[in-house]
């Protein structure tokens, strides 16, 4: 028999239960992507730009074990039912995801399939521990982190599936061509980030590797710390899965350093278990706020232009600018800047991010940017955040300022945080939008 794997933000080889499962009944399997306009149309540019990446890379990864990539372009459902009968198959396996997006599809997918009498199944791979699978007594989901995070490391995580060395295909389906490298600019407007990170499970993997060997064990100490960028930045890499978030938690638990990394990643699988218990997590507040939000065009373009005068908010606004990435406490400074300082809507703001960044996803982004607000999931959410501490705090050399506004880059030491002092020499640089 054969078995349809419809990739989606999946993309390895690697611990792939969907695929795992297909190989390991012994069926031939049909592996396919569908680059969908009501995906793409959403997709910032730079996420297209992996994405390309990303599928050259498995079909490749494919090609070499004598299997393929099919590649076909429309709606998701449509299309995966042609395939279907083009490949005369009896089954669908998919990765179970928690978007309002990707649930509408598989209920979808899996009305049509039953309507043609074929099979769908659907696996974990996309988090550590499968949404759903803790719940606190009495509720579908956690509201908050810490008793989330003890039930999650209580879990027997699965084991993690080793990739497969031989994907045979069904021969009757045409394979498609994989979409070009300017499929973001025709979707999108302009470049992309010019300092993004690449896609795909190669890359992925040998980032992971290196990580490992050099950065996890300094983590716990340095993760704060904006100028020496010694997080892992394997974010885009679990964005699409071309990274296993589980066997990323399986190497690292236990090791030195890694006990707090994993932490981070049970963070992820939190915002996604409270995305499929609140699919409208991008649009509404979790936690309803009388918050005075205001009116701010003007405002709210210096934020987004990294033109704020307030030297810490424009590095990290320039930072989403030029990398797609930003680093957690300058996401954490520059959402805190906008929503409690400006007082603009959380959404504008997440909206901006996931329109640049790589990793942009709407369970970490938009539960970040709700936490941020106080909408979310904080469990103080009036609490304070000094902006001027935090920035001495957490670059308290300027490095991180210096690297990325180089109209400060005269300034030497802790004095580029303030430029509005008169002894500080900051010719060309902004006056701040507001005192802090
Ligand atoms: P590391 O510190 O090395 O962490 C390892 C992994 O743990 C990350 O790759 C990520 O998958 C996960 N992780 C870490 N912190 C968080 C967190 N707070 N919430 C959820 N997962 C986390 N992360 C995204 O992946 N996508 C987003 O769209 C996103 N938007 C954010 C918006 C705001 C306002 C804030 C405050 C945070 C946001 N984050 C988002 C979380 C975090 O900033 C990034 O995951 C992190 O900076 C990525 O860098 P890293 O891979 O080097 O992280």
């Amino acid at each position: 028999s054969t078995i349809v794997v419809l990739f989606t933000r999946d993309l390895r080889l690697h611990d792939h239960p969907a695929l795992h499962s297909a190989l390991s009944e012994g069926h031939r399997v049909v592996p396919l992507f569908v680059l969908d306009p009501a995906v793409l149309a959403g997709a910032a540019r730079n996420r297209i730009g992996y994405l390309v990446e990303a599928l050259a890379d498995l079909r490749e990864a494919l090609r070499e074990r004598g299997g393929d990539l099919v590649v076909r372009k429309g709606d998701t459902v449509t299309e995966t039912m042609r395939v279907v009968t083009e490949a005369q198959a009896d089954s669908v396996h998919y990765s179970h995801d928690v978007s309002a997006f990707a649930t509408a599809r598989s209920r979808r997918l899996d009305a049509a399939a039953r309507g043609a009498g074929v099979r769908t199944r659907s696996f974990p791979g996309v988090c550590v521990v499968p949404p759903g699978e803790v719940r606190p007594t009495g509720g579908d989901h956690y509201r908050v982190f810490t008793p989330f995070w003890r039930a999650w490391e209580a879990v027997q995580w699965r084991q993690a599936h080793p990739a497969p060395t031989r994907v045979a295909i069904a021969e009757t389906v045409p394979v498609g061509r994989l979409p070009e490298a300017d499929l973001a600019d025709r979707w999108g407007v302009g470049s992309l980030s010019p300092d993004r990170g690449r896609g795909g499970e190669t890359i992925a993997r040998e980032a992971v590797r290196a990580w490992l060997a050099s950065g996890l064990e300094s983590y716990p100490q340095m993760h704060d710390d904006l100028a020496a960028d010694k997080t892992s930045r394997l974010s885009a890499h679990l964005r699409f899965g071309c990274v296993s978030p589980l066997e990323l938690a399986r190497v690292a638990r236990g090791r030195p350093g890694g006990d707090e990394f994993v932490r981070q990643l049970a963070w992820r699988d939190f915002h996604h278990q409270v995305t499929a218990a609140f699919p409208d997590l991008n649009r509404r507040d979790y936690r309803p706020r009388d918050t005075p939000w205001r009116d701010d065009p003007t405002g709210f373009a210096a934020w987004c232009e990294g033109r704020t005068g307030i030297p810490v908010v424009d590095a990290g606004m320039r930072q989403l600018i030029q990398e797609g990435f930003m680093h957690n406490r300058a996401r954490m400074i520059t959402s805190v800047f906008l929503t409690r300082k400006l007082l603009v809507h959380w959404k504008a703001g997440a909206d901006h991010f996931h329109s640049l960044l790589v990793d942009g996803d709407i369970a970490n982004n938009y539960g970040n940017w709700q936490w941020s607000a106080g909408t979310g999931n904080d469990t103080r959410p009036n609490r304070q955040f000094n902006l001027m501490r935090q920035a001495k705090r957490f670059d308290p050399q300027g490095e991180y300022v210096r690297r990325y506004v180089p109209e400060l880059a005269g300034v030497a030491g802790a004095a580029v945080h303030s430029p509005w002092k008169p002894e500080v020499e900051s010719e060309g640089y902004q006056l701040p939008l507001l005192e802090l």
